[in-house]
Parts: structure tokens; sequence; C-alpha cells
């Protein structure tokens, strides 16, 4: 006879509220990954020396600046600055979080999800109702809403006499201090919300999709993640095959039509030219220097030689004596093709001259009157630069933010 089936427990994950930023972008980001070595890097150390500083601050324990650094072997003075830092922001926003308890532990299990979140919360006030403070060293280079969010969601479950938390961000390199904005009233979650939004991310987060973008970066994967891997294999085609044989337009031609798609692989490709261009100098001037000291010109051994070419390059200065000789001699339907003028220094001569307060006026005035001569052009220059999207949480407080 056929024995029953000892029902298996599901699986149960678990997540760091920490990481509930990344894991909004990309639920793989949470994929364990045996190959993976988790590292926080030196601008996480040096967050959690200071968050430590705060710590002991708040709870009056004595603490030796030099102790800490070595503890997270960080730099003693980027560790002092922080700290100073930490405390004085901290002094302007208590009177928001009475009664505090900093770097709180807390964590819940969502058995229906099989799921377990996890924080360290840096302030706590259950006093005056429910408060956090996330206290920020680091950028603000992602929306770290779905980190607040966790840390309330964390708060209310370990309080359930609460139905509603008043959360803020602490940021030391924007001197700013953001209360939430999203919730029902300015500065809160409210219970339910934050129980909708958890069961919707722990789906996600079950889900494991890939979703690959500049937060790779943060991503401990990022090494070893298949989907980046795979981008960069074609990172590596567009540039080996086509960017040294294609032509602009067979280039053009491979790229992807999906204009994310197409935008990823643009910047993954310009900021390796980038990087190319800006190595290549520093690799010029390195071979340059050798080559030089080796007599000026070395061989390769199959024929044929590497070789510093010095030409001599005799600009003219234009002087008083040089431009009166240059007019004298040049025919005059000639001069629009001769003689340039240098706006920049014309610029920076005429603004020498003018008195304090007028220069702008003066520049403006003398750049209308070549305008008026029919000496100015006007040339639309198109050249790719790579920009950061604003976070969605510094837009989403833009208005209800204030600095500290
Ligand atoms: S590297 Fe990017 S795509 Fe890959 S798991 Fe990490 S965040 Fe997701």
């Amino acid at each position: 006879m056929e024995q029953p089936m000892t029902p298996i427990a599901p699986i149960q994950k678990s997540i760091r509220a920490s990481s509930a930023p990344l894991a909004s972008l990309c639920a793989a980001s949470q994929t364990p990954d045996p190959l993976v070595v988790a590292s926080g890097g030196k601008q996480a150390d040096l967050g959690s020396a200071g968050h430590e500083t705060l710590a002991c601050r708040l709870t009056g324990r004595e603490f030796d600046i030099g102790d800490i650094a070595s503890k997270y072997e960080v730099d003693r003075d980027e560790l002092a600055v922080t700290a100073a830092w930490l405390w004085s922001s901290w002094l302007k926003v208590s009177e928001y979080f009475p009664v505090p308890r900093s770097e709180v532990p807390l964590e819940y299990t969502d058995e229906p999800n099989a799921f377990r979140l996890t924080g360290t919360i840096d302030v706590l006030s259950d006093c005056d109702g429910l408060r956090i403070l996330d206290a920020k060293t680091g950028y603000l280079d992602m929306d770290f809403s779905a980190q607040l969010r966790a840390y309330s969601l964390l708060a209310l479950k370990n309080n359930p006499d609460h139905d509603r938390v008043y959360a803020a961000v602490l940021h030391m390199r924007n001197r700013k201090f953001l209360p939430v904005s999203d919730g029902r009233e300015h500065g809160y979650y409210y219970r339910d919300e934050l129980e909708r939004w958890w069961d919707d991310f722990a789906k996600h987060l079950r889900s494991g999709a890939y979703n690959s973008g500049k937060h790779c970066q943060y991503c401990r994967r990022s090494t070893t993640c298949p989907k980046i891997t795979g981008e960069l294999v074609q990172a590596r085609r567009v540039l080996t095959e086509q960017l040294i044989e294609g032509t602009a337009e067979q280039i053009a031609e491979l790229l992807p039509n999906d204009p994310v798609e197409l935008g990823r692989i643009g910047v993954m490709v310009h900021d390796a030219l980038s990087l190319f261009d800006k190595r290549s100098k520093v690799w010029k001037e390195a071979l340059k220097t050798r080559i030089n000291a080796a007599g000026g010109e070395v061989p390769d051994g199959n024929g044929r030689k590497l070789v510093v070419v010095k030409q001599e390059q005799h600009p003219l200065k234009a002087t008083r004596d040089s431009l009166s000789y240059a007019l004298s001699v040049v025919p005059v339907e000639q001069f629009d093709d001769v003689f340039g003028i240098g706006k920049g220094a014309l610029e920076k001569a005429i603004k020498a001259t003018a008195g304090r307060g007028q220069k702008k006026a003066v520049w403006e005035e003398t750049l209308q009157k070549f305008e008026a001569m029919g000496c100015v052009e006007t040339k639309t220059i198109e050249r790719l630069e790579v920009h950061q999207v604003a976070s969605q949480l510094e837009e989403s407080h833009e208005h209800g933010d204030s600095a500290v």
C-alpha cells in the first residue's frame, strides 16, 4: 500500500529591509548565488561604523572613534567626519523622535508567503506614536522608498497596537530630512497599505525575475548574473566586431529597436568607450615616456617599430604688429577666411577692463554688436553624455523636504 506523503514545508525565503530597493527593481538580485562572496564595500562599512557612533551617543555609551574605525576597517578621519555629521544632523531632527531607541533589530515572518523580513532600524521612537528614522550616509541614487516601507512594516508588525508609522530619511550628502510623502498623510505609512505592498513585494520576490539596469552596479551577483553576462556579450560584439569594421549605418542596424534595450546597451558601450578613451591617453603618455627613454623608437620584433615622432608647430600670435602686417599682405576679400576672433579670449579681455558689476552687461552688449554685424555663428553640436535619472524618492519629496 502506498505510504501517505509527508507534506513538505515550503522553502522559507528571507530578505533584509536594506536590500528592498534593489530587490524591488530586480527580484533575481536576492537569489542565493554560491559563486558570490558577500561584501558590503568601503562606503557601506563607513556607514555601519557611523551608525554605531550614533547608537553609542543615543544610548550614552562611551566610545573611541579609533576603535570603531579599526573594527570596520575604515579611515579614522573619514569616520570622525561621518560621526560628527550624523550627530549634528540628529540634533536638528531629534524633536521628531522622542525617547529614541537606536539600531533596533526586528523581524517579521509572513507564513502565507513563506517569507521572512529582517532589518535594523537606525532610530525608533514609540513615545508619541510610532516613528522611525533611516540615516543614510551613502548616495541617494536609488529609490529607497521600498526600504522605508520595509522598516515601517517591521515596526508595525512588532507593535500591533499601532496602525500607522511616521517614517523619514536623514540624508548626509544632501543635508536633507525627508519624511515620506507617499502615504495618506504627509510623513506616515499605514498598516493596511503596507500589508498590501508587502504582499505584492513578496510575490514579486518569489518570481525571481531578472531586470537589469543601472542598479546592477549595486548587486552582489553582477559578476555572475546570466542576464548581465548575456548583455555584456552583446555589447562586446558591438564593440569588437562592428566597431572595428562596420560603418555607422551597419552598427546602427545591429543595435536593438526597443528604446530601453538601446539605452542599456548604449550606456554600456558609451561607458566602455569613455573608459577606453581616457585610458588610451594615459597609456600613450606612458609609452611615449618609455620609448623616449629608449632612444625614441622600439622594434616589435616583427618588422615594425613604435616611434615617438616629434613635430614642431608654429602657431601665430596675434599682436598689434603681427596683425597690422598681416592686414597689409592679405587681400581684403580674404580677410573673413584668414582672421578669426577667439571668443573666449575676447570675453576675458573685455571683462578684465569692465568695472565691477558691469562685466556681464558689457560682454552681452559686445556680443549683440557682433551679432548685428552678422559674425556670430550658431552651431548645434551633438554629443553623447550619460546622465543620472533622479531617484523617485528625491522626486517625491521635492516639495516636502527640508535641509538639515
Ligand atoms: S546583476 Fe542586475 S539583472 Fe543580474 S541579478 Fe543583479 S540586479 Fe538583477
